[in-house]
């Protein structure tokens, strides 16, 4: 599997990257099968570099705050109005927490829900699974103001038999995102609390918790994303590193990994 970050900007897009949307790719049975995770805003132009939007397999959209799926709108005008239109696509598959599919329909702010027409909305909450190609998408409950999940993926890896990526999406800590992340190979976690300051419960990780999180979890690899543009990530990456007892990468635009 390669994951590319398209944008990982915390709570809107930044000067240097748009909001969280990351690309995760893999080659199986002929062809490369491509799942995006978070259309956040901004993010479908960026994209445009690592594939065609419209003709992705799969969409996961982690939660219904704009910096993760206001570009669910954007693609739905590139599906019905770009040079797919031609193509009679079937809907793409389209996974967030039930409700989600109304966002669209409130961002395009239409009237006869043709937005919606483009995708095949299925809602999943804690412990759904999903099958795309050779994709298995296992989803959790996040702890956040709004329903929203994370989500763990496992596909074949580029050194053989299968390799696991788990996406918390915006969380505080939880028990359900821990065993999500049980012994995953890359950890992409968001820190959206600047470093360690007492913050709110249940809207973010700071880099402490973030990195307790991938520790506890055994996972093989932690990534720091949804950083705000306007917080230097130096503090949040050297928490994260102490708690997580290694070295920890901050996910940035363009950045690929291959696990
Ligand atoms: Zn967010
Ligand atoms: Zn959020």
């Amino acid at each position: 599997m390669r994951l590319t970050v398209v944008g990982c900007a915390g709570s809107t897009a930044g000067p240097d990257s748009p909001a969280s949307c990351y690309l995760l790719e893999a080659d199986d049975a002929g062809r490369t099968w491509r799942i995006v995770l978070d259309l956040g805003s901004g993010a479908v132009g960026p994209l445009q570099r690592y594939c065609d939007p419209a003709t992705v397999d799969a969409v996961v959209v982690s939660h219904g705050h704009p910096d993760h799926c206001a570009d669910l709108a954007a693609l739905s005008v590139l599906r019905r109005y770009g040079p797919t239109k031609e193509l009679d696509l079937s809907p793409l598959p389209l996974y967030g927490p039930a409700g989600l599919d109304r966002r669209i329909v409130q961002i395009a702010g239409s009237e006869d829900e043709h937005d919606l027409d483009p995708f095949a909305f299925t809602p999943v909450g804690d412990g759904d699974r999903a099958q795309v190609g050779p994709f298995a998408l296992e989803f959790a409950r996040a702890w956040h103001p709004v329903p929203a999940v994370a989500v763990r993926v496992t596909g074949p890896s580029a050194r053989g038999g299968d390799s696991t990526l788990v996406f918390t999406g915006d969380t505080d800590r939880c028990d359900e995102v821990l065993e999500l992340a049980r012994d995953c190979d890359l950890l992409l976690a968001e820190a959206g609390w600047a470093h360690s300051r007492v913050n709110p419960e249940g809207v973010h990780m700071n880099g402490t918790q973030a990195g307790t999180l991938a520790r506890d979890a055994g996972a093989g690899e932690l990534v720091v994303t949804h950083v705000a543009s306007w917080v230097d990530p130096k503090g949040t990456l050297e928490l994260a590193a102490v708690a997580y007892g290694a070295p920890v990468a901050l996910a940035a635009p363009g950045e690929t990994y291959v696990l």
